[in-house]
């Protein structure tokens, strides 16, 4: 994969979507770029911030070109936060450092431009993080949520159910699950001083935020699907509630 041609891909596509492009950060070359648009509540998407994980940045892409994005809410959308890791199909950013436990010591360029144009945004009423894991063979997602009703377990569920079952270990990643695929996480980093992008964005008020995680072992095309699936059922649940 090329993510040089892959972001200007993006970047013209965003354009014609209406949205507002804007370059957070240079890093070896390559552009970070922080999309705006729309007015109304505001959800923020974001993906690629780990590089050896590229379902989430692509399924973002296949919303955009079909008109996903409409103009009934703010969105904020950051495709691809860590561009040199995904050239590289690793995890961490160039120098070796994982971007998404970076949001506390803000050690890394890449985190201080986004933080930096985070700040700039409305908070987030709900946040959706595209994520994929090479331990799982099925499907979870995180949820941290300070009382709000979104999109249900079940719902989030058979959204996936077409192209992956839920992933059966009942601890993933150190979490118990809540129910098979499902982990309700408290507001809190599992590491004190290695906040994730989602701990951030909580900690500035953000009340729902869903981590979407696909297996990577599994198909690409079968993953970007199941990504578009879910954040599709997030986000028309979340509309459910906030466009009567
Ligand atoms: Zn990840």
């Amino acid at each position: 994969m090329n993510w040089q041609k892959w972001i200007k891909e993006w970047r013209t596509a965003a354009m014609a979507a209406g949205f507002e492009v804007e370059v957070i950060a240079e890093k070896g070359g390559y552009e970070i770029l922080g999309c705006t648009k729309g007015e109304g509540p505001c959800v923020y998407l974001s993906s690629g911030i780990h590089g050896d994980e590229p379902a989430g940045p692509q399924a973002l892409l296949r919303l955009l070109e079909e008109g996903f994005f409409s103009n009934d809410y703010r969105w904020l959308i950051a495709p691809a936060l860590n561009p040199v890791g995904l050239s590289l199909g690793i995890r961490e950013n160039g120098e070796g450092i994982d971007l998404n436990r970076d949001y506390l010591s803000k050690e890394t360029d890449e985190v201080r431009a986004h933080i930096k144009w985070l700040q700039r945004q409305a908070t987030p009423e709900m946040f959706l993080s595209l994520h994929e894991d090479w331990e799982s063979s099925g499907i979870y997602y995180y949820e941290i949520n300070r009382g709000v009703k979104g999109a249900s377990y079940e719902e989030m569920l058979a959204a996936a159910a077409p192209y992956f079952a839920p992933e059966p270990e009942m601890i993933i990643d150190d979490h118990e699950v809540t129910k098979a695929g499902w982990i309700y996480h408290v507001d809190e980093p599992d590491i004190p001083e290695g906040w994730p992008e989602a701990i951030y964005l909580a900690k500035q008020g953000c009340r729902l935020s869903l981590t979407l995680e696909t297996p990577s072992s599994q198909e690409l095309e079968t993953r970007i699907c199941c990504h578009i699936a879910m954040v599709k059922k997030a986000i028309s649940s979340f509309a459910l509630r906030t466009l009567v």
